[in-house]
C-alpha cells in the first residue's frame, strides 16, 4: 500500500518508533530512521522487510540538526511523504522540584521538534498533493498525572499542534493526526517500572501489575505493533478525511 512513499520516523531506534517504522516498511514504504543507541540493529530489523532504509542522527532538541535531517531525507529519497513525530523523553518530579533544564529538554524534544519537522516537511507534501503527519502524543495529551508537568504540557501541546496543522491542510491531500497510547512496555516505561519496584520493594512483574492497575482498566500494555497498525491505517485511503483526530489506544484509561 505504501510502495513509492518515504517515511521519516523520529526516535525510531527503539520502542514505539521502531514498531511504527517496521509497520510502515511492511507496507512497502522506504524509511529514514532517527534516534540514538542501537542504530545498526534497528536498521537491520527494518531492512529485513525488504525496503530501503536510511538513518539520520539529528538530536531532536536542536532545530539546526532537524533541518539537516529533513533536507537529507528529501535528498536521499526524493521526498518525505509520511512524517511520524515520535521521539520523546520523560522526567518525573513535582512542579516545584522540577529541574529547569529537564523542563526545557522535554518541551524541545517532545513538542518543539514536531513543529520544526512539520514546518519543513509541509511544503513538499503540499506540492505533491499527498502527505501524512502522525504525531505520537499520549493519554497525557488528554489527561494529566501528578509529577509529569513537562511531559503533560508537551503532549497537550502536540495535540494542539496536530489540530492546527489539520485545519491548515484541510482542503489538501495532507492530513495530520495524533495517536495517544496508554502504557507501552518500552525502555522509557521500563525505567518507571524499575523505579516503582525499587521504591515499593516488589518484583518487576508486581511493579508492572501495579502500574497498570492504577490507570489502565484493560490491565494490558498497548504494543508497538498495535500502534504501528494504527499508523498504517492513518496512511490508508480510508483515513483520507481523518483530520485533527487524537485517537487514544489506552486500554480504557481516558474512558474513566
Ligand atoms: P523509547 O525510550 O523506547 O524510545 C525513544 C526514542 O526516542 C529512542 O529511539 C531514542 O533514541 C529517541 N530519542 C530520545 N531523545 C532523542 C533526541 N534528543 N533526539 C532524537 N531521538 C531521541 O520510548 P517510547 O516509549 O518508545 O516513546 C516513544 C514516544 O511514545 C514518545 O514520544 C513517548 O512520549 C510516547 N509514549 C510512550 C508511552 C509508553 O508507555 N511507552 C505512552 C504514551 C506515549
Amino acid at each position: 500500500m505504501l510502495k513509492g512513499k518515504t517515511a521519516l520516523v523520529t526516535g525510531s531506534t527503539s520502542g514505539i518508533g521502531l514498531g511504527i517504522a517496521k509497520a510502515l516498511a511492511a507496507q512497502g514504504a522506504s524509511v529514514m530512521l532517527n534516534g540514538f543507541g542501537e542504530v545498526d540493529a534497528a536498521k537491520a530489523e527494518v531492512a529485513a522487510l525488504g525496503v530501503r532504509v536510511g538513518y539520520h542522527g539529528a538530536d531532536m532538541s536542536q532545530p539546526g540538526e532537524i533541518a539537516e535531517m529533513i533536507s537529507a531525507c528529501q535528498a536521499e529519497f526524493g521526498a518525505l511523504d509520511i512524517l511520524v513525530n515520535n521521539a520523546g523523553i520523560q522526567y518525573v518530579a513535582p512542579v516545584d522540584e522540577f529541574p529547569v533544564e529537564r523542563w526545557d529538554a522535554i518541551i524541545a524534544i517532545n513538542l518543539s521538534s514536531a513543529f520544526h519537522t512539520s514546518r519543513l516537511a509541509l511544503p513538499g507534501m503540499k506540492a505533491r498533493g499527498w502527505g501524512r503527519i502522525i504525531n505520537v502524543a499520549s493519554v497525557h495529551g488528554l489527561v494529566a498525572s501528578a509529577n509529569k508537568s513537562a511531559y503533560v504540557a508537551a503532549k497537550h501541546g502536540i495535540i494542539g499542534l496536530t489540530k492546527t496543522t489539520a485545519l491548515e491542510t484541510a482542503t489538501t491531500g495532507v492530513t495530520a493526526n495524533a495517536i495517544c497510547p496508554g502504557w507501552v512496555l518500552t525502555p522509557l516505561v521500563q525505567k518507571q517500572v524499575d523505579a516503582r519496584a525499587a521504591a515499593e520493594g516488589v518484583s518487576n512483574e508486581e511493579a508492572k501489575r501495579r502500574l497498570l492497575a492504577e490507570k489502565e482498566p484493560s490491565l494490558q500494555f498497548t504494543t508497538p505493533e498495535e500502534l504501528g497498525a494504527m499508523a498504517v491505517f492513518m496512511c490508508s485511503p480510508a483515513a483520507n478525511n481523518l483530520r485533527g483526530a487524537a485517537i487514544n489506544m489506552d486500554g480504557g484509561w481516558v474512558a474513566q
